[in-house]
């Protein structure tokens, strides 16, 4: 296969530079102390409560892509239904934890291990944008706090291009807005559905990373364990 010429660099944001999981159970960790949910909503295990509020947010956030509920719902209901999904009253909800989580998670700076060096190396020979499903407001914040805002020239959510991943429109939206052309252009990100199909029938080149090795039928261009092999390719 003949070596392109890339000049951008596309990535997706949870999960593929900022740590969703670890933020997430810091955050969700925090609350349970403050909140103290052991005494009033009976929770005895914190681990439970973080991996119920996962697999439930997991959940909600596939219904979202798909348009059956709205962000309104996703961010006030995930607790809820958490609660519920524990067998326990979801009346017994903190008022205001749903907002509090979002305060607590978008100010953690967890990242996968050589983000920041794969970040200089690549700002050096390419523009780098991100692409994401995520939400304005929570995504300029989790790039900020985390300290890797300034390597990209363009910030590219679904909420303000209209389309979410995998739609292609979201990715035509994006190469459009940055000047590039899918032929000069490559997704980096962790969703084989999103990211990676999304990116591929765009007439994009793709990364999938995969940092737990999850066995998989899918065609990508490269596929990295670690971000510090980014530079092997590019
Ligand atoms: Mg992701």
């Amino acid at each position: 296969m003949k070596k392109k010429n890339y000049r951008h660099i596309f990535f997706d944001l949870d999960d593929t530079l900022w740590d969703f999981r670890t933020n997430s159970g810091e955050s969700l960790r925090a609350l349970y102390s403050k909140y103290a949910l052991d005494k009033t909503a009976g929770i005895s295990s914190v681990e439970e409560f973080i991996s119920k509020y996962q697999e439930r947010n997991v959940m909600m956030w596939e219904q979202y892509r798909l348009g059956a509920i709205d962000k309104t719902t996703l961010r006030s209901r995930r607790f809820e239904l958490t609660f519920w999904d524990m067998g326990i009253d979801s009346s017994l909800v903190p008022p205001g934890m749903a907002e509090d989580y979002l305060a607590h998670l978008t100010s953690r700076s967890n990242l996968f291990p050589h983000t920041r060096e794969a970040l200089e190396y690549l700002s050096a020979k390419y523009s780098l944008c991100i692409i994401t499903n995520g939400f304005p407001d929570v995504q300029h914040n989790k790039l900020k706090s985390s300290g890797i805002s300034d390597f990209f020239s363009g910030v590219f959510t679904s909420e303000v291009a209209g389309y979410r991943k995998p739609d292609v429109n979201i990715f035509f939206h994006a190469l459009q807005s940055s000047g590039a052309v899918a032929d000069e252009s490559i997704m980096v990100g962790d969703g084989l559905e999103v990211d990676i199909a999304g990116a591929r029938n765009a007439g994009m080149d793709q990364v999938y990373f995969n940092p737990e090795k999850i066995p998989h039928q899918h065609q990508v261009t490269h596929e990295v364990h670690s971000l510090q092999e980014l530079k092997n390719f590019l």
